[in-house]
């Protein structure tokens, strides 16, 4: 990572910049947090707990906020939730309906295959369905959630953001600088001179 403040490379995630000090800790965080949110993906989420907070005050009967909390809620909190998230809940998904499957399929096709009843065989099979729509579910999360950070972002901020990086990627430290190892180095250094 490069110090924001002075350009140096910091190989060594070290705490603070080497070269001129800067805190590159919470630097470090935002760029490497790959699953973090966005801040105004933040606001965003603050802005719809708000507007929640007050549709749930204006609830007049129990009924409507029983609405409000068994139906609408989950599917904003679904709506809102990262894609490492909404991933791990796609395997959770599936693998409790995998399990299911095949928690009914085997013994069902066991009772089936000895008994020869019919009933059995079709439990069997639901039980098998079961089985691979849990897996599809796992197949999907591990394959198909698409990070965040792959779909293009076209808010203002990234704009603005993608400009500065446009303007800034040519600018180079001069040659003496970029070899700094400390502060107190380049002082010495002078000094021998
Ligand atoms: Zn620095």
């Amino acid at each position: 990572m490069f110090c924001p403040s002075c350009g140096l490379n910091d190989e060594n995630s070290n705490q603070f910049c080497r070269a001129c000090g800067t805190n590159l800790a919470p630097v470090r965080n935002a760029v490497e947090r790959g699953d973090a949110l966005t801040q105004s993906a933040a606001n965003a989420r603050d802005e719809i707990g708000r507007a929640f907070a007050a549709r749930i005050r204006q609830a007049q009967t129990a009924a409507e906020l029983k609405m409000v909390a068994e139906d609408v809620l989950p599917k904003v909190e679904e709506f809102l939730e990262s894609p490492e998230e909404k991933k791990l809940r796609r395997i959770r998904t599936g693998t409790i309906l995998g399990g299911i499957g095949a928690g009914a399929a085997i013994p069902f096709g066991i009772i089936a295959a000895i008994l020869g009843k019919e009933e059995f065989f079709f439990l069997g099979a639901a039980g098998v369905v079961c089985f691979f729509i849990g897996l599809s579910f796992i197949i999907n999360a591990i394959f198909a959630s698409v990070p965040k950070k792959l779909v293009a972002d076209r808010s203002e901020d990234a704009e603005r953001q993608a400009a500065i990086d446009r303007s800034t990627s040519d600018l180079q430290l001069p040659e003496s600088r970029q070899e700094f190892v400390s502060v107190i180095e380049e002082t010495t250094r002078n000094l021998q001179k």
